[in-house]
């Protein structure tokens, strides 16, 4: 397991799908998805100038930001699907909350968030695939969510982010991110904060390029598999 190696890997591959889109590979941050890996992988990817993190359980991602906190450098997201319990733990200590569906959460994290802090970066998960099992807005409320959490004062809201049901296949994968892209410019076009794309992961990173994707959560292809 070579993390370094891995990290340039990825770059390649993102400088590779934005050329083909006719994109600027710097429009896009590559984002170390981290859960379940060690401060030691962490530290490996930090030599190699990887400073955007994820994590997806509050209590792992709180121990790991104590542990960094001597790097004032580093990001920290936070992406998986967050318990009403745990609200807190984000809106103190990380700076972007990916997964955010829901108003009751929203209002959590606008009062824990200590406005002596930069407000907290939101994206509203969307459900795109629409299994009723899965976390995310369904299209059909995101309006109204997205009504409720601009008037949030410790909250800024900057896009949307995206986590589809798997698929191998590239033109289905593009199917399903392009009709986030459409989605993303109708709220980039109203709402000056939103610039901000959350799709793609190690498996379908070509397609959500190729659709408008400006951060990409990539673990297995930088840390190997869990
Ligand atoms: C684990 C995880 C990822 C990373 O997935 P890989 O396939 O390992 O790249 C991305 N996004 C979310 C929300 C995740 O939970």
């Amino acid at each position: 397991m070579n993390i370094e190696k891995n990290i340039i890997n990825i770059k390649k591959k993102i400088s590779i799908a934005a050329y083909e889109s006719n994109r600027n590979p710097q429009e896009i941050t590559l984002l170390a998805v981290s859960k379940y890996k060690s401060c030691e992988n962490i530290s490996d990817a930090i030599k190699a100038g990887q400073y955007q993190f994820a994590e997806n359980y509050a209590i792992e991602g709180f121990k790991k930001i104590q542990y960094f906190s001597y790097n004032d450098k580093i990001i920290w997201h936070f992406i998986g699907s967050l318990q009403t319990n745990k609200t807190k733990i984000i809106a103190q200590y990380f700076d972007w909350f990916h997964a955010l569906d829901n108003e009751k959460i929203a209002k959590r994290l606008n009062s824990q968030r200590s406005h002596y802090k930069s407000k907290l970066n939101v994206l509203i998960q969307i459900n795109i695939s629409n299994e009723n099992s899965k976390s995310g807005v369904k299209l059909n409320n995101l309006n109204d969510l997205v009504e409720k959490i601009i008037n949030m004062p410790n909250l800024l809201f900057r896009g949307f982010m995206v986590i589809p049901a798997f698929e191998s296949d590239y033109n289905k994968q593009y199917d399903t991110f392009y009709k986030v892209k459409c989605i993303f410019n109708i709220f980039k076009n109203k709402y000056s904060t939103v610039d901000t794309l959350s799709m793609g992961m190690t498996n379908d990173i070509k397609a959500a390029i190729h659709c408008g994707s400006t951060i990409v959560r990539i673990g297995t292809g930088i840390f190997g598999v869990r």
